[in-house]
């Protein structure tokens, strides 16, 4: 194993290949994500939303799985049909449409898609008047991390207005929909809005639609899924019992890739930290006393920390070029920096570290998988970090840590 680890070292001095950052993508355990959505959600089907991550094995993995697609543009419906999918397992989950993208969509047979407002019914009536319509209700976001309320959902008080437009137009409202926020740890959120996703289709009814179609949308979880799925079930069959043949999906993003995901990077330039802007002091003692800069960072696949307000936990995968560095290793508070010229990409600002780690060894990352790659730009002329793939047996982090490890001293 070590002369391994000296080879890559010694080839990587120059070499771009050998030291760029990389993800480790881990399909067996998007598949047991899939089979625990089963398992705890057996009456929901999964409309993965594609926003999230569009990795084209994930989307191959999942269409052979019998998923259906949530699809927030153009883009990501030309995607989904481009490995095959029929247009029937897709969902435009977008209630503020450019008119083209409808056109687009009535043009491919692309039919399910949401709305929550009186011009999107009038564009949808003109364009693509044989359209499958889901009004997206507003529900209670206020515990989840990222927020979607201030932007989507139309108040209960609204639903008359819309659904007597959309009759008036001959339209065809098919169902409810609605999205708790993203990254939702509050069970009841769900509860509740399923509750106020029952009045809507009571509405629906005393307007002369039947609905048949629930769509539950994403913010779940990995972590308390079972618990968060145990009340979402109880909730579906008060409210949508088995007997009344409606159809329930569910627009999970998250839940399926957060953590098949894993980013090794590699350290460029480390520094002291000497000094506070200012002044001659020394840094305190509490405060991260090295500098490490990584080549990746919040400008690439860190622009989780700025846009999804994610926390990401560094790992040292090597210690001076050695894997297994043993226990007596020193540990210092660090701060971990991304590659650009901008003071703002700082991915972790003090974290217990290795303080021996030194330029080209390795940094992990786990749960990279949502919102990372997809968000990723090139500024300063940084390229996306590459994406490997693996099929682990569910120990997520130690298989993750396996794949890593070899997937280094493979090269
Ligand atoms: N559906 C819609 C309409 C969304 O906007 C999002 C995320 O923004 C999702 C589904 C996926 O949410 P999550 O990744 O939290 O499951």
């Amino acid at each position: 194993m070590h002369h391994l680890i000296r080879e890559r070292q010694s080839a990587s001095d120059g070499d771009v290949d050998a030291e760029k950052a990389f993800f480790v993508a881990d399909l067996g355990n998007v598949w047991l994500q899939h089979m625990k959505w089963k398992r705890c959600l057996p009456r929901v089907q999964p409309f993965y939303a594609i926003k999230c991550n569009p990795d084209p094995y994930v989307l191959r993995l999942l269409a052979s799985l019998g998923a259906g697609f949530d699809c927030a543009s153009y883009g990501e419906i030309s995607r989904v049909l481009s490995i095959g999918v029929e247009p029937s397992r897709i969902i435009f989950a977008n209630p503020c449409k450019p008119v083209s993208f409808i056109r687009n969509a009535s043009q491919l047979g692309v039919d399910m898609m949401t709305f929550d407002n009186v011009d999107e019914l009038h564009k949808i009536a003109r364009i693509h008047p044989t359209a499958q319509l889901v009004l997206r209700i507003l529900t209670d976001d206020s515990k989840s991390v990222c927020r979607l309320g201030l932007k989507f959902g139309a108040t209960l008080a609204s639903v008359p207005l819309l659904l007597g437009t959309a009759k008036s137009l001959h339209l065809n409202v098919i169902g409810i929909s609605f999205h708790v926020g993203s990254g939702c740890y509050d069970a009841d959120a769900f509860m509740d809005a399923i509750g106020r996703a029952h009045i809507a289709f009571n509405i629906g009814r005393d307007i002369g639609y039947r609905f048949e179609l629930l769509d539950i949308g994403g913010g779940f979880e990995s972590r308390g899924f079972e618990e968060t799925a145990t009340i979402v079930d109880r909730a579906l069959n008060e409210y949508f019992p088995v007997e009344e043949g409606v159809h329930i999906i569910s627009e999970p993003g998250r839940f399926y890739v957060a953590n098949a995901f894993s980013l090794a990077t590699n350290v460029i330039a480390r520094r002291p930290v000497l000094s506070k802007p200012g002044t001659a002091d020394s840094a305190d003692e509490d405060e991260a006393s090295i500098m490490y800069y990584i080549n990746d960072g919040v400008y690439g696949s860190f622009n989780c920390i700025l846009f999804d307000h994610q926390i990401v936990h560094p790992y040292a995968l090597t210690v001076n070029h050695q894997f297994n560095p043993g226990d007596n290793c020193a540990v210092a508070n660090c701060s971990v920096w991304g590659p650009t010229c901008d003071g703002i990409d700082c991915v972790n600002s003090r974290v217990a570290l290795p303080s021996g780690l030194k330029i080209g060894d390795w940094i992990g990352f786990g749960d990279m998988g949502a919102y990372t790659i997809c968000a990723a730009s090139q500024f300063n002329g940084f390229q996306e970090s590459a994406v490997h793939y693996c099929s682990g047996t569910g120990e997520r982090s130690r298989a993750v840590r396996r794949a890593l490890k070899n997937y280094l001293l493979s090269k």
